[in-house]
């Protein structure tokens, strides 16, 4: 390629708007522009590092056995509806209406179209397991749209859905898809770690992030530098609503025990909670032992644990104990209409770890955190709070270090969330329905890119890791508009490399060398040749690596071959 057929945009200011350094040398090496806040075009340079991330990620996962399909990028709100997450997704989702008033939504992602084309094409359990993915445009309406591509409103994601049998079965495909992600990772040349994460739903359910590790990444990763424990601290900094914005009559309801059954009960506190908080603990009103659990985003957790708990005896702290150790105001106790003289304490904030935790936001108001997991022995009460960086582990092994990263990747064992909400049924061994267990597993492909840029650059531009290099090499001829020998020179070497398949770029513009060696660094093209009138009369050329300090002097005769 060359760069009079392949124009650079290259800016040489710093454009204003740009915080951090990957949005800055996006725009500035021309890979995109803005079109509207949180809104980028690709252009061709970015778009060649785009298709590098997407091929790999594409690789993996045919290799781990998922078929790729692409669903609409528009759904109906009937599906959502379905779900309970046409009321509960709130304003990220962007909804629209079409020309006979039906209401839709650009979808942030395809859980609920996934499980709407499962229900319909599977019919046994021989079908199963079955991973479907797709690499698609996703739209989500962000409250702060920032960084460039890292945090926009519209962005490539890949997005994979599996369904099984068993609980069984789930955790081995998300086993399968977590190896993939690991491949992925390192194929990509990223440093990178997984991390426990907020799985947002009832205990039992697992998750894991894939964080690229960078200063600059928005969470924090505490890791111990004895096992491979690490979790993000994601709870801590964004703090919730306090339990006193409930409206009015909302919590009236919650305080007055008048509602019949568990289900309506739980759907009811599901409402009212669900505006504000992530997570309930649920604890006996006397001093015997008390169940905690963790509600999602939606009714439909509250309603599970609703039942788990009259199904199930699960004892875990008593309330006296839990209020003890984790010192929550008793402002955050709210009677409520749960039998069996259950009472519910709020958490404000969502759950995460693996045990319990606790600590202050940053309005000073106490919250408490639980990750239920029946596999995992359940801690002392002594245990409840927060572990912190230069603490030993919660696993028992090492201390804990606090480092940033950004969340690249996201694994989750959904379980039949959607698959109960929205009857995903097939017929097990016994011939009887069955709701699938379900995972979905996603990957920021677009944020991919500005996250290998906040991992590698230097004060003069982007590194790029050669798996996503737009170019593998870039040759820089030197006075070729004067100098014949320079330009067959750099055109032969040109053609040869790009017939053997190298991706090479020649920058034959006329344009100055301070130029041309600026946007050199500026683009990050790991290998780089120069070609100019005096090495050639001794037959020798400059390489220079883009890490390299000083460039070597090479024999121009056998070049290819030294490259290839
Ligand atoms: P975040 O915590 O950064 O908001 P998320 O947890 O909401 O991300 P997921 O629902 O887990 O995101 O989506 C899967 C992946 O999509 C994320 O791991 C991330 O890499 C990517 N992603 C999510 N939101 C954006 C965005 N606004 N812009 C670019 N990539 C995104
Ligand atoms: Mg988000
Ligand atoms: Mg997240
Ligand atoms: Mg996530």
């Amino acid at each position: 390629m060359r760069v009079s057929q392949f124009p650079l945009f290259t800016l040489k200011e710093v454009p204003a708007d740009a915080e951090v350094v990957s949005h800055q040398l996006m725009l500035r090496a021309g890979m995109i522009r803005r079109l509207a806040s949180g809104l980028y075009s690709w252009m061709p340079l970015g778009l060649r590092v785009l298709r590098k991330v997407e091929r790999i990620v594409r690789e993996e996962m045919d290799r781990a056995g998922a078929l790729e399909l692409v669903m609409p990028a528009v759904q109906p709100a009937e599906l959502w509806q379905e779900s309970g997450r046409w009321k509960h997704y709130g304003p990220e989702l962007l909804r629209l209406k079409d020309r006979h008033d039906r209401e839709f939504c650009f979808g942030p992602t395809h859980e609920e179209v996934i499980t709407d084309i499962t229900r319909r094409e599977l019919k046994s359990y021989r079908q199963l397991p079955v991973n479907f993915y797709q690499i698609q445009t996703k739209f989500r309406d962000e409250i702060r749209p920032r960084f460039g591509v890292m945090r926009a409103r519209e962005f490539l994601m890949k997005d994979a859905y599996s369904f099984h049998i068993s609980e069984a079965s789930l955790a081995e495909g998300y086993e399968t898809m977590f190896q993939a992600y690991t491949r992925i990772f390192q194929r990509l040349g990223l440093r990178f770690r997984s991390v426990e994460a907020d799985s947002g739903s009832i205990g039992g359910s697992v998750s894991r992030e894939f964080h690229v590790l960078a200063d600059s990444g928005e969470d924090e990763i505490l890791s111990s530098d004895g096992s491979e424990y690490a979790a993000n601290t994601e709870l801590a900094s964004s703090p919730g609503p306090a339990i006193d914005t409930l409206a009015p009559a909302d919590a009236e309801k919650c305080a007055t025990p008048d509602t019949e059954t568990v289900e309506a009960q739980a759907k009811m506190l599901g409402l009212a909670l669900d505006r504000i908080v992530k997570s309930v603990v649920v604890m006996s009103d006397d001093d015997t032992p008390a169940v905690l659990f963790i509600a999602g985003d939606d009714e439909l957790n509250l309603i599970k644990a609703a039942r788990a708990l009259a199904a199930e005896e699960v004892r875990l702290a008593t309330a006296e104990e839990v209020l003890e150790a984790t010192g929550v105001p008793k402002g955050f106790i709210g009677p409520v209409g749960l039998p069996d003289g259950l009472r519910v304490l709020v958490d404000h904030r969502a759950a995460t770890a693996t045990n319990f935790s606790s600590g202050a936001n940053e309005k000073d108001q106490h919250w408490i955190n639980l990750n239920w997991n029946r596999d995992v022995p359940l801690p002392e009460t002594a245990d409840l709070r927060m572990a912190k960086a230069g603490e030993p582990a919660p696993d028992g092994k090492g201390t804990l270090h606090s480092s940033r990263g950004i969340e690249v990747g996201h694994i989750f064992q959904l379980g039949r969330k959607y698959s109960e909400a929205m009857n995903a049924t097939v017929l097990d061994e016994n011939g009887r329905d069955q709701a699938m267990y379900m995972g979905c597993y996603g990957i920021g492909v677009s944020r991919i890119v500005a996250a290998a840029i906040e991992q590698n650059h230097d004060q003069k531009g982007i590194i790029w890791p050669a798996p996503l290099a737009p170019f593998q090499l870039l040759i820089i001829g030197i006075g070729m508009d004067r100098s014949e020998a320079v330009r067959e020179a750099a055109e032969d070497l040109h053609d040869r490399l790009q017939q053997a398949g190298v991706e090479v770029l020649l920058d034959d513009r006329d344009a100055r060398p301070g130029v041309k060696f600026a946007d050199a660094e500026l683009l990050g093209i790991p290998h780089r040749v120069v070609i100019g009138d005096r090495g050639l009369k001794e037959g020798k050329v400059e390489y220079q690596g883009r890490r390299d300090d000083e460039s070597t002097k090479l024999d121009y005769a056998g070049i290819a071959d030294t490259l290839l």
